[in-house]
């Protein structure tokens, strides 16, 4: 049977296909004209049709919810399965992902979804990409899964066919460039913006002229580079004033005023944000205008002018409340508590905050949620309520730990389905090596024993040829168990700094004590502001950084301490048993090797200092023994105290009385207090230039 046999029985039955999808699918439009070229390729939109999609599009900038209902009017208009009708779906389908209708944007990309049986691979690939964006633009919002946005938008990407309209191909490039932007890969937002812009400028709108280059701003913002986003964010502005786009303007100025945030122009900030916020309301949208009140409340919280940024936020609740729109209202409520609570009206502060974070929450955001959190507590170190403050890090420590195991294990699962053969063979292939190591050495242990046996009877001379063999024998069986080592080191390192990882340290805990509680002195340290270096420095230097980081660690300690890359810039060290003083001096010693010269990376200069916690077990007088689990809670507890203290110091605990779990569960949970009624001993720890001095509190 020939392939050109077949070729006309597949062509009919995919038409047969076709025909049901489109009724489905086409509903009322399709039998109200019978005579829609099913089977043809999707019509070319007409001029005057792209035009009115056109302005759809622009007017959905401001209202996308009542937008949408109008896109929805075209839709069953246009013919189905013409090209008009699936850009219209697109449309239609970012627009409800804009206004935070999910199940309605989801419902665009099912229509979308049934051109799976078009006849035309462009288009089948075409309408497939475009569902997959509505899904990742979905995705991305609010407190989106961005790795999920990420790689949705990929797969939309691949499939795209070479031939794509400017519309579309600005669609696509603006949609993953907002994703490469709220994922930080700052790199390819900049690289997909401008692309965006390049297309904008061909197709000529004003509109998306203009907001291509607030987008490539905001892009190239992030990335540090100042002036590139002045220069892009004031052509925005004198783009859209010229053509008098209310939208465009007020995202234009609001680019503006987060660019001269940047450069320090404070004046120029608020300025611009007013402007921003004046143009929204003229437009009529209300989430714009939401948005840059909360940007602008953001601003007076920093300047300290706290009544005025709560007025502001005040203000943009009931927008907030209106749209539905659970992230400007997540803000807005967040900015409030804010305000309140560096006006010192901490209860009130704090309730508005758990109502923001309770969205999150209830939306299963937890890295979103975990971050408010951690803004609450420097929010509250601030206001003098350090006891809050210690409370609020420590959940935004537990809610990221949970999300690095979330992350930990969607990635593992997601290598194992792509891995999953190469995986096998390479333990197989780590277990067979092993194995023949194993061999190995049994046979030379045979040999070892047989050259002794001959050495017993022979002569002098033969004796010393017989020890020369022994020797190499022996030089080989130590080269083997060597490698033997490093197999089992295999997956017990962190393969950037070397260090033994979390996996090590719990079997290094398994092996020290049967009962799982720990002796010696745990240090937790945890790189201060971490993440401004990364911001500033970039990624790679923020690894160089880490790699420093342990190497001066590493060179602080003794040979038999064990050193452990605890999380991202976290470091565990635990000590074998020593004197107080000792144990003190070292978290000195520690904090001076970090702080005394700064770390040269990629010929930047980062200064870096961390803070530590640290306890000794057994603890205190009756040497309770303690899990190693409580154990590093209660030490990370004591870093928290160091971070909410003003960071780049260390404290230790120890306990003043005898304690069992559960006081000692209570002591944990409220260091500071136990501290102040004598249940146990602070010692704040500083270090001071080049030395490793001692400061007790
Ligand atoms: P704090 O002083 O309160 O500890 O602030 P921080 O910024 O250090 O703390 P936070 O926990 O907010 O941020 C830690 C950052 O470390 C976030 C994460 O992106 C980054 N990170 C984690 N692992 C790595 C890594 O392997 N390399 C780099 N470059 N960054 C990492
Ligand atoms: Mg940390
Ligand atoms: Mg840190």
């Amino acid at each position: 049977m020939t392939a050109t046999r077949r070729a006309p029985w597949r062509r009919r039955l995919g038409q047969a296909l076709w025909l049901v999808a489109a009724m489905v699918v086409g509903a009322g439009a399709a039998s109200a004209n019978p005579q829609a070229p099913l089977a043809a390729s999707a019509l070319p939109a007409t001029p005057a049709l792209r035009e009115r999609i056109g302005a759809l599009e622009s007017q959905g900038r401001a209202r996308p919810q009542d937008t949408a209902a109008l896109v929805a009017a075209e839709i069953d208009r246009v013919r189905p399965f013409s090209a008009a009708h699936r850009e219209l779906l697109t449309v239609q389908g970012l627009m409800l992902a804009d206004a935070a209708d999910g199940a309605a944007a989801e419902r665009s990309a099912q229509a979308l979804d049934a051109w799976g049986l078009h006849p035309r691979a462009e288009d089948r690939a075409l309408a497939a990409a475009a569902a997959l964006l509505i899904r990742a633009d979905l995705a991305a919002r609010g407190g989106g899964d961005l790795k999920q946005a990420d790689a949705l938008v990929r797969d939309a990407m691949t499939r795209l066919p070479a031939e794509v309209g400017l519309e579309d191909r600005y669609r696509f490039a603006a949609v993953h460039g907002y994703i490469k932007d709220r994922a930080a890969l700052l790199e390819d937002a900049v690289r997909l913006n401008h692309e965006a812009l390049a297309v904008a400028d061909r197709l000529g709108t004003p509109w998306r002229r203009a907001e291509a280059r607030s987008a490539l701003a905001y892009s190239y913002y992030g990335a540090r580079q100042l002036e590139r986003a002045w220069q892009l964010s004031e052509e925005a502005v004198a783009i859209a004033t010229e053509a008098g786009d209310w939208v465009a303007m007020g995202r234009a100025h609001n680019t503006a005023g987060i660019v001269l945030d940047g450069l320090g122009d404070q004046e120029g900030e608020r300025r611009s944000f007013e402007l921003a916020i004046a143009y929204a309301g003229r437009a009529g949208s209300k989430r714009d205008e939401a948005r840059y009140l909360a940007n602008i409340a953001d601003f007076y919280l920093k300047k300290g002018d706290f009544r005025t940024a709560l007025g502001h936020a005040q203000r943009a609740l009931p927008l907030a409340r209106e749209l539905g729109d659970p992230d400007t209202r997540l803000v807005a409520l967040a900015n409030i508590g804010f305000a309140h609570i560096s006006m010192q009206h901490l209860e009130t502060g704090k309730r508005f905050v758990a109502e923001a974070i309770a969205i999150d929450e209830d939306r299963g955001a937890i890295a979103g949620a975990a971050s408010t959190w951690q803004e609450l507590g420097s929010y509250l170190e601030k206001a003098g309520d350090l006891r809050g403050a210690v409370a609020a890090y420590h959940r935004h420590r537990k809610l990221m730990a949970s999300v690095l195991r979330a992350d930990e294990q969607k990635a593992i699962l997601a290598i194992q389905e792509q891995y999953d053969a190469e995986q096998r063979n390479r333990s197989l292939d780590l277990l067979q090596r092993e194995q023949q190591l194993k061999a190995e050495q049994l046979r030379r242990r045979d040999l070892e024993q047989l050259l002794w046996g001959l050495a017993a009877g022979v002569s002098l001379l033969s004796f010393a040829v017989i020890v020369g063999l022994l020797r190499r024998v022996r030089q080989a069986n130590r080269l083997l168990s060597a490698s033997n080592q490093v197999l089992r080191q295999h997956g017990e390192r962190d393969p950037l700094t070397g260090l033994a990882n979390r996996r090590a340290f719990q079997a290094a805990m398994a092996q020290r004590a049967a009962d799982g509680s720990l002796r010696g002195t745990v240090y937790l340290i945890d790189v201060d502001h971490f993440k401004q270096i990364n911001d500033h420095h970039g990624h790679a230097v923020g690894d160089a950084v880490l790699v420093e980081v342990a190497r001066r660690l590493r060179a602080t300690l003794r040979e038999d301490d064990l050193i452990v890359r605890w999380g991202g810039e976290e470091f565990l060290v635990l000590v074998q048993p020593m004197a107080a003083d000792r144990v003190d001096a070292l978290a000195c010693r520690m904090l001076a090797a970090l702080e005394d010269t700064p770390v040269v990376a990629q010929a930047q200069q980062v200064a870096v200092t961390a803070s530590i916690g640290f306890a000794s077990f057994p603890l205190g007088p009756a040497a309770m023994a303690v899990p190693w689990e409580r154990a590093v809670n209660l030490v990370d507890t004591a870093m928290y105290l160091a971070k909410a203290h003003g960071r780049n110091r260390a404290y230790g605990v120890r306990l003043q009385q005898a304690a069992n779990d559960e006081s000692l569960q209570a002591i944990t949970g409220a260091l500071e207090a136990a501290a102040e009624d004598g249940r146990v001993a602070l010692t704040l720890l500083r270090a001071q230039a080049g030395a490793s001095a001692v400061e007790a509190a």
